[in-house]
């Protein structure tokens, strides 16, 4: 069976360092490993209008901020094919078959719609585009044949219904679709990237986030005023490492040869959170090393945004052409969906040779 990734991202907003540990950077790794048959890389500007519908205009803008962080990531279009959700009409098709094999019960279970609806305070009036957008994910990672979808923690309900929709879907119509694997990153800390305030979750909504694109003056403000341990006041209290975002950041970004470089009182992580938690390291310090660690990681990405935005219609013109390859797999796909549905009308002959004799018998 081929290896197919599907994964992406929503156009709300510039893509930030927890898009990078959660996804991204292990996208970039899965595609120049070679294993993979295909890569698709969404931008699912239609998933944004479900919670977005009154505001266009921000996702059509974030299109570009998104595919720049995509390209300046290290995502190759000769690789991977960069995909616009709404530009592949299919999907909507294979959402409206699914939307008949989940209850509705089932959704308002779905611990990450629960969550998202809480965090948008829609309570009442849910729009149904929203709450059934882990039907339309289901679609997306079923039209392209994904086995496998690299996702951040948050997204593991949206695979468990997606597989759930497979399994339905074969057992009642047959065998036709794959059944996809969410695949986590090795390293906790970047299951889920708190924000810079100490909330569970870096999230473009809540205002939290470091993002790929800020200058070099914007990423070490936010890390200079980013929230610790509340209890650590003086250098030599003691500190808590746990929970503290400042050392979950350091545990997803950091090298032991970046402590040689700017930090070499210490070896590694260990020594640095060893010290800190029996205290008599302040701050300060941890977040000047937080800064440089960082600035290693987001300075190639700077640099290599910077050239592609010298040429913005070169980036259009790759989604354009990810956008017409996706699809043609799509297509392929619906075709297999209406055939095991049997709404294959024009394309059944035994159909239409039955219902010939039927009318023939019944002269
Ligand atoms: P929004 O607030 O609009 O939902 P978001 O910041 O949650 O935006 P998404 O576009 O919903 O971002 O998520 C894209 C991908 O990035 C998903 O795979 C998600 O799991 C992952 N991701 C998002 N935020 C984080 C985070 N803080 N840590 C790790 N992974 C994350
Ligand atoms: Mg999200």
């Amino acid at each position: 069976m081929s290896k197919i990734i599907l994964t992406g991202d929503r156009p709300t907003g510039p893509l930030h360092i927890g898009h990078y540990a959660g996804s991204i950077r292990r996208r970039v790794e899965l595609q120049n490993s070679g294993e993979y048959d295909k890569i698709y890389i969404m931008i699912a500007d239609a998933q944004a209008l479900t919670d977005n519908a009154e505001n266009p205009e921000k996702v059509r803008q974030n299109i570009i901020e998104v595919a720049l962080d995509y390209l300046s990531c290290g995502l190759d279009p000769e690789k991977s094919t960069l995909l616009i959700q709404s530009q592949i009409p299919e999907l909507c098709e294979l959402s409206f078959y699914y939307m008949n094999l989940v209850t509705v019960s089932r959704l308002q279970r779905n611990p990450t719609v629960k969550s998202e609806i809480q965090m948008r305070n829609f309570e009442a009036s849910i729009p149904v585009g929203f709450f059934t957008y882990p039907i339309s994910q289901a679609a997306d990672i079923t039209a392209f044949g994904a086995t496998t979808v690299p996702v951040g923690e948050d997204q593991l309900p949206m695979i468990e219904q997606t597989k759930e929709i497979v399994r339905k879907f074969n057992s009642v119509y047959g065998d036709t679709l794959v059944e996809p694997d969410a695949l986590l990153s090795a390293n906790k800390s970047c299951l889920r990237l708190p924000g810079t305030d100490g909330k569970a979750k870096m999230s473009k909504s809540l205002h939290n986030c470091i993002y790929l694109s800020d200058s070099e003056e914007e990423v070490r403000k936010k890390v200079m005023s980013m929230f610790t341990d509340p209890n650590h006041l003086q250098v030599s209290d003691p500190g808590k490492v746990e929970g503290n975002p400042v050392f979950i950041y350091l545990e997803a970004f950091c090298r032991d040869e970046l402590f040689a470089e700017y930090l070499p009182e210490y070896a590694n992580l260990e020594e640095l959170k060893a010290h800190y938690t029996r205290g008599g390291l302040g701050d300060v310090k941890v977040k000047k090393f937080l800064n440089n660690v960082l600035q290693e990681e987001l300075a190639p990405i700077r640099s290599r945004r910077k050239t592609w935005e010298t040429d913005i219609p070169a980036v259009y013109d790759i989604l354009r052409k990810g956008s017409l390859a996706a699809r043609q797999a799509a297509a392929k796909t619906l075709a297999d969906v209406k055939e095991s549905m049997k709404i294959n009308y024009f394309d059944d002959r035994a159909l239409i040779d039955q219902q010939t004799l039927k009318y023939r018998e019944q002269k």
